[in-house]
């Protein structure tokens, strides 16, 4: 069964509607599928003094209670996963496959996430004087979340919030607002009024609640130029910010590695999601001695995949998931072409509705051409030839950004002296893309503040408070 398609906001645990709301639409074929409501400065002053009256009440909720409300909520997601998919993949592009791991995975998330906990840690403990650091919730969260994964990025950061005690606003993105506001739906019974509020609306509403002085922290993930405004604006009351930014993730490819085997894996660690992941590889440096080989399997195995609308059976890549990620895709097209840079595979975008962009692969580009310099965020990858250790870890760490890394080889030893050299927040080797409730995931240098997941992640949702006491007789 799908969901009705009517959008309505959860505030104060009621669901609203604004006279004025906004159109979203499929990317694979620019149809309007829904609107969704445009919330006012009134409507987030409502949602905050919501948020702010019931904080204490939820801080002082047992953790056990503030647990299962967690579980619960990764229940529904389970109940409803079927309909969630197929609205996540209208309105996102995404084909079933990335569907599934997104909505199954939030369900996943919740149930670990209400398994997890931060216990005090005594500092000391003696017959006149104990010691003892605990860790308190903040107050009111403002989680902001970008288009690429809009239900699961939600998801890391309403569970922790709210299972340390915290209550939320969660603005999305105006591209992909219909997955949370059915979330925030789902949950109106299960998560106590003013807990947890669902607002939608542009950008705008990402500033208001950035600099709104009744919320304690911005957890938001989206660009890096957007983070540094959130940061800006989170200084007026030195709120808490945690930030998982943009990436120009290398992938270092050793010449021991089967070129057939590897360029599978190469082929989903860059184009998975189309290619609009913070993770994903986007340069990918191969040892001269194999750089021909693979290349040529990556381009045979590319072939092989089917482009097109998410909600047709056999898709395996969707489109680019709005106009203007689309135009700058074929921007940076352009500027391969221009530049005499050579095209192994792709280049062409189709004319007709959707955004879609083909699978390009660009061979060996100059290291200062844009599509090595900046985050592509699409499909179109560019793959350079290297010689010598040293050099090209220095070009793997010659970016701002510092999300993540993959290092390939048979060789482990050698794979690992590389990855404790690159400057990023993950090294993968041998794999990529694997996530977890216990696994602390961010950026380094321009990729992001702080951590999301595991206990780090916890605790960045709570403020530390040592207690000590001394017996008087
Ligand atoms: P974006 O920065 O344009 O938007 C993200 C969110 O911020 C949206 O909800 C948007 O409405 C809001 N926003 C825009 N202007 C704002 C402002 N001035 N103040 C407050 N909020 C504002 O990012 P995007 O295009 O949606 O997402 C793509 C980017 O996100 C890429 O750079 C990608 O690498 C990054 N990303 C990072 C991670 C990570 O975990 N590090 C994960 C996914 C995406």
């Amino acid at each position: 069964m799908d969901f009705e398609n009517s959008y309505q906001m959860l505030i104060n645990g009621k669901l609203v509607s604004t006279p004025t709301n906004f159109e979203v639409l499929n990317p694979a074929t620019e149809e309007v599928i829904a609107r969704a409501p445009c919330a006012t400065r009134d409507l987030l002053r409502d949602a905050v003094t919501a948020a702010r009256n019931a904080f204490p009440i939820w801080r002082d909720t047992p953790i056990a209670e503030r647990q299962r409300v967690v579980r619960q909520i990764g229940t529904a997601i389970e109940t409803n996963a079927d309909a969630l998919k197929r609205l996540l993949t209208l309105e996102q592009g995404k084909a079933r496959a990335g569907a599934d791991w997104e909505i199954d995975g939030s369900a996943a998330w919740c149930a670990a996430i209400s398994e997890q906990s931060l216990t005090p840690e005594i500092i000391e403990n003696e017959k006149n004087h104990f010691v003892e650091t605990r860790r308190v919730p903040l107050g009111v969260i403002g989680a902001i979340t970008p288009w690429n994964f809009p239900v699961l990025l939600a998801i890391w950061k309403i569970a922790p919030a709210l299972l340390t005690g915290n209550t939320m606003i969660l603005k999305p993105s105006p591209f992909t607002p219909l997955t949370s506001l059915k979330l925030g739906e789902l949950v109106q019974s299960i998560v106590p009024p003013g807990v947890l509020n669902v607002l939608s609306g542009g950008d705008e509403l990402g500033s208001w609640i950035s600099s709104h002085p009744d919320i304690d922290k911005i957890s938001f993930t989206g660009s890096t130029s957007t983070g540094k405004k959130i940061v800006q604006a989170a200084s007026n009351t030195l709120k808490r910010v945690t930030l998982e930014l943009g990436g120009n993730d290398p992938a270092i490819v050793m010449p021991d590695v089967d070129p057939t085997a590897i360029a599978k894996e190469l082929f989903w660690a860059a184009f998975q999601n189309s290619a609009q992941f913070c993770v994903a590889a986007k340069r990918i440096y191969i040892h001269e001695d194999i750089y021909d080989a693979v290349r040529d399997e990556l381009v045979t195995y590319a072939k092989t995949i089917k482009i097109g609308n998410g909600s047709h059976q056999g898709t395996e890549l969707g489109p680019i998931q709005n106009r203007m990620q689309y135009e700058k895709l074929k921007d940076l097209i352009a500027d391969i072409k221009s530049n005499g840079s050579k095209i192994a595979l792709g280049g062409d975008v189709p004319v007709g509705q959707g955004y879609f962009v083909p699978i390009t692969i660009v061979d060996d580009p100059s290291e200062d051409s844009r599509i090595v310099k900046e985050e592509a965020f699409g499909p179109i990858l560019p793959l350079l030839k290297f010689n010598d250790i040293n050099d090209v870890i220095a070009r793997a760490n010659d970016t701002h950004y510092g999300l993540a890394a993959s290092v390939w080889s048979n060789d482990l030893a050698l794979a690992r002296k590389v990855a404790e050299r690159i400057e990023a927040g993950t090294v993968w080797i041998n794999e990529v893309h694997v996530f977890g409730p216990h696994i602390a995931f961010g950026g380094h240098k321009q990729s992001g503040i702080g951590v999301e997941n595991a206990r780090e992640g916890l605790a960045e949702y709570t403020n530390s408070q040592t207690i000590m006491q001394r017996q008087l007789i």
